[in-house]
């Protein structure tokens, strides 16, 4: 049977670039005779916040031929139009105002243009799984006739031209999910292209920057061809975009089926006689690598509770671990294993990941699972007592993967490995669409541990896995990094005694961005917030702290002024040991023949 219900259509221009404002019509050729409902997603799948975008939504009308016809608003993102005569088409226009330069929303001046669906493209009820069809239109202007756009939204049959040839026109989409999963690009940016697994990928470069484009693409080129001969060639969709926002200062990416929305500071990227590799750089193919990861492992490899996501409330589930943890832990394996990066770049990466984990003292409150759980209102709301009451479930996620990995690799002689697990989820829910259940991944584990080794071995790991993301405890990592010919070593951070706090980077005064759990200063008194003046009479300089720290002992008593709010306040401080929780990671010269082939299993090279 052929789809015979009509299209939802759209129309969508930057109206008036300076104000940050798009003009969007949705026109529903048959609306619902009892009154049709629209509605706007309260979040966007990938970043776990109620972000209410309705709220951006200005000048809304409904209209039939042109006249106006009545409509009320039923609650913060809902409306409904009044019942319409059979035959009517209705028009729902509205502007919507885009000042957020972010991955998750819109943004719009007189440089360009960027949007994701789920900010600008209202849903009429009952008609989120019919075609969409959507005409991106160049804003009025001789200064934008240059303007192109960039975007993995398939371009319509009927549009003119093959598809991705940066045009406005008419593109197309087979339901309202994958509408609003392929974000937009518009206005002059760069391009570079490379080919991985046969399909064509594109890199946009928006605004100023002084990027080495060949290495760029030339190095995600290896990373992304490593990623798709681990799920298998061909990748799973035909044409994939990194829709780059370069800035001053900035981190960030969203993951899309066939794209990405990233932030990236310009001084992280390339350039054109780069010696080496920089620390930005290695984030920023990071960044890129674990964007391109999520094209299977949660874009395609779904929790159960997310298919299909509902977008007017939290969706919860238990697995964010497996979802942005063990998407963590490939992103830099990618690198190192693609041979972008060397063993010992690895090594470094992998060492602050665990220095990272170690150092939040939520960890032993918090696991995993309920973090994942907990993701709308704790891990992406944070606040100065976040360290102390949460634990990431990217960071100890990674970690766990990492274990869960180096524990299947030894336990099988390197025959199997997580490489495997995440192969069977392709298979088992990727390729299927069926998503996982929330002890999906337990029994994925259990199922590879049997393949490779033993039911035995398969029921030891997984009940391991169990516990672990459902528990506080530190992973056994210096153990098994041994086993694989890695050195782990724990270190105080710095010389000298500590106060147990952390400043507001860049503040110029010395003010406590984060009082940590158990330390020196929260005995003491001291908060979030307070202004630290003095120490035994001199004055504290933010960069100097440490320095006046290091010329005590633990176990000082010293005299700290500071202000809170506007009150000049005194503490008496006994100094703490630096817990040793910085780590670092060396490669053993002459690891041993077992140890050694694992590491080679492991990390190749
Ligand atoms: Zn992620």
């Amino acid at each position: 049977m052929t789809n015979v219900l009509p299209p939802v259509r759209y129309r969508i221009r930057p109206h008036r670039p300076d104000a940050h404002l798009f003009a969007v019509d949705c026109i529903v050729a048959d609306p619902d005779p009892a009154g049709q409902v629209f509605r706007l997603p309260a979040w966007i799948p990938g970043s776990y916040m109620i972000r209410e975008f309705a709220r951006n939504i200005v000048s809304l009308r409904a209209s039939v031929g042109g006249a106006a016809v009545a409509f009320e608003k039923l609650d913060k993102h809902s409306w409904r139009v009044e019942p319409l005569a059979q035959g009517a088409v209705l028009t729902l226009s509205y502007e919507v105002y885009a000042w957020d330069l972010s991955v998750r929303a819109a943004h719009l001046d007189s440089t360009h243009g960027f949007f994701n669906g789920t900010s600008v493209f209202l849903a009429p009820d009952g008609r989120s799984t019919r075609p969409c069809l959507v005409d991106i239109q160049r804003p009025d202007g001789n200064e934008y006739r240059d303007w192109q756009v960039v975007t993995a939204l398939p371009r319509a049959r009927d549009a003119a031209g093959a598809a991705w040839i940066y045009g406005f026109g008419m593109y197309r989409a087979e339901d309202y999910d994958e509408l609003i999963d392929h974000p937009v690009e518009m206005g002059r940016f760069a391009l570079a292209q490379f080919e991985a697994g046969g399909v064509r990928h594109d890199i946009a470069l928006t605004g100023r920057h002084d990027c080495d484009t060949e290495r760029l693409a030339a190095d995600l080129q290896r990373v992304c061809n490593w990623q798709i001969d681990l799920f298998g060639t061909p990748p799973p969709m035909d044409y994939y975009a990194f829709l780059t926002m370069v800035v001053g200062e900035g981190y960030g990416g969203l993951e899309h089926r066939a794209s990405t929305a990233l932030i990236a500071s310009r001084n992280d990227l390339p350039w054109k006689g780069m010696q080496g590799l920089p620390d930005g750089y290695k984030a920023f193919l990071g960044l890129c690598s674990h964007e391109y990861f999520h094209t299977w492992n949660v874009k395609r490899i779904k929790p159960a509770a997310f298919t299909p996501y509902d977008l007017a409330n939290e969706n919860y589930t238990r697995l964010l671990w497996a979802f942005e943890g063990f998407t963590s832990y490939y992103d830099d394996l990618a690198l190192v294993r693609s041979g972008v990066i060397a063993l010992e770049d690895y090594l470094g990466l992998l060492g602050k990941t665990i220095s990272n984990v170690l150092h939040t003292p939520g960890r032993m409150k918090q696991s995993v699972a309920d973090s994942s759980f907990d993701a709308w209102i704790k891990y992406y709301r944070q606040d100065e007592n976040s360290p102390n009451a949460i634990v990431s479930y990217y960071a100890k996620g990674a970690l766990i993967a990492l274990a869960l990995d180096l524990e299947l690799r030894a336990a099988t002689g390197g025959r199997g490995a997580l490489d495997d697990v995440m192969r069977l989820l392709w298979q088992r829910h990727g390729q299927t669409g069926v998503g996982v259940p929330e002890d999906g991944i337990f029994d994925a584990v259990a199922e590879v541990g049997t393949t490779y080794g033993s039911a035995s071995l398969g029921r030891r790991l997984s009940r391991w896995l169990k516990n672990t993301v459902q528990g506080t405890d530190d992973l056994p990592l210096p153990r098994l990094l041994k086993t694989f010919g890695v050195d782990y070593r724990a270190e105080a951070a710095g010389k000298g005694p500590t106060l147990g706090i952390k400043l507001v980077a860049g503040a110029g005064e010395a003010r406590i961005a984060n009082v940590f759990e158990g330390g020196a200063a929260q005995a003491a008194g001291l908060s979030a917030g307070d202004v630290l003046v003095a120490l035994d009479g001199l004055r504290i300089s933010p960069g100097g702290l440490d320095a006046s720290l290091s010329r005590h002992a633990v176990g000082d008593i010293v005299e700290i002024h500071a202000f809170r709010r506007d009150e000049l306040m005194r503490f008496s401080v006994a100094l703490a040991a630096q817990p040793a929780d910085s780590i670092s990671l060396k490669l053993v010269p002459r690891p041993g023949e077992r140890a050694g082939r694992l590491r080679r299993g492991w990390l190749g090279g």
